[in-house]
């Protein structure tokens, strides 16, 4: 196929996206090997050329057409969308979904001696961050003005350095911040991996793979929300049972051999069975329980 028949998906090259990323493409039976040195991996199974890139970039290539997809990071897709319409260029793209990996939070945090109320204790301070418009965004929500320090990197830092007095930055388990003697005040942006895909009208060829890539995509993460459970459970408490099991309103019932007091239940559960149901269930007299991982859902 021609290079400009392939479709493009852009992810990033290396950071806390990029094994994720590659891992859900390949889940979805692209096939593709990676060469460290290169910007471009091409699929040998399908047309699709994976384009590994840094993460700010992603969204300006989809929004400007130049690859048809891109895997990123909500934060940064919404940063770049209002640096972008502040500057009169495409800011616009389809999210196709979210994903179930790259959570963070985007989060204002102050030193440990700062005597924090709420937003407006910031009032008139300088606060450093990399993401200068969603900060702005919810300060003028709230009518607060500061001054900004814009930093790409190390931000947790700039307090001590004596670059500012507070920070916005992206938090997952807060030890960054506790280790830079800061604590978090305010969540400003909750955040998630997300598929992304070009406003520009596609050819039907293209726009069929991207509707098949979205499918296979939907089938792994609802795999992945989704357990198997297998059990044996007494016919007298058959029906209490069904009713513990989440999410699995239909499951198989099959006879056992040479019991005609216990029943085999086969089912597909929408969430884990956790530790306290499991216990539950062998109350009610359910043994030999299995929960097994699912790796595909179609259907
Ligand atoms: P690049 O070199 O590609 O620009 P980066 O240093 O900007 O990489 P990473 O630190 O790899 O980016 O983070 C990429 C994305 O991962 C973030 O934009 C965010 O969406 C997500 N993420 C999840 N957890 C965290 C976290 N604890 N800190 C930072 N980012 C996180
Ligand atoms: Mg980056």
């Amino acid at each position: 196929m021609p290079e400009s028949k392939r479709l493009r998906i852009a992810i990033q090259k290396s950071g806390r996206l990029s094994i994720e990323s590659m891992k859900l493409l390949k889940s979805c039976g692209v096939k593709f090997t990676v060469n460290e040195q290169r910007l471009i991996a091409h699929s040998d199974n399908m047309p699709i050329d994976l384009l590994r890139v840094r993460d700010d970039d992603i969204p300006g290539l989809v929004m400007d057409g130049v690859v048809d997809m891109g895997i990123i990071g909500e934060n940064v897709l919404e940063e770049e969308q209002i640096e972008r319409e502040r500057l009169d260029k495409p800011s616009t793209c389809i999210k196709l979904r979210e994903l179930d990996f790259g959570a963070c939070r985007l989060s204002l945090a102050v030193p440990n001696e700062f005597n924090y109320e709420d937003a407006a204790s910031l009032e008139g301070l300088r606060i450093a961050t990399s993401y200068p418009n969603l900060l702005r965004r919810y300060m003028q929500r709230k009518g607060i003005t500061y001054n900004d320090c814009m930093l790409k990197g190390s931000v947790e830092v700039a307090p001590r350095a004596g670059l500012s007095d507070a920070i916005c930055d992206l938090v997952s388990t807060g030890a960054t911040l506790e280790a830079n003697g800061l604590y978090e005040t305010e969540v400003i942006y909750q955040s998630k991996a997300c598929i992304i895909q070009s406003s520009q009208p596609q050819e039907p060829a293209k726009q069929a793979l991207i509707d098949k890539i979205l499918s296979r995509i939907n089938g792994v993460v609802r795999a992945k929300e989704s357990k198997y459970i297998l059990l044996h459970a007494p016919t007298e408490t058959l029906e209490q049972i069904v009713a513990l099991l989440p999410g699995a309103e239909n499951p198989t019932v099959l006879p056992l051999n040479d019991d005609t007091n216990r029943v085999a239940i086969h089912a597909v559960s929408t969430e884990d069975l956790f530790w306290d149901t499991m216990e539950e269930l062998t109350k009610l007299g359910a043994s030999s329980i299995l929960v097994m991982p699912i790796e595909k859902m179609m259907g």
